[in-house]
């Protein structure tokens, strides 16, 4: 699985922030929740991270 791109976004009660659109995590979170483009603070997701270096199979 490769990472599909995307404007970053997050929930707002998260520390984190995703990049790839089939992030699972990312995926998880609440439409009223979800905002997207500057992260701020927040970090990159691990799984994120995961599915770029290509350790993440599906
Ligand atoms: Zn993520």
């Amino acid at each position: 699985m490769s990472c599909q791109q995307t404007t970053p976004y997050y929930s707002v009660d998260s520390d984190v922030y995703h990049t790839c659109r089939n992030c699972t995590l990312g995926d998880n979170i609440e439409s009223d929740k979800r905002r997207s483009g500057e992260p701020g603070r927040r970090h990159l997701c691990q799984r994120c991270k995961d599915i770029k270096a290509g350790r993440v199979t599906r």
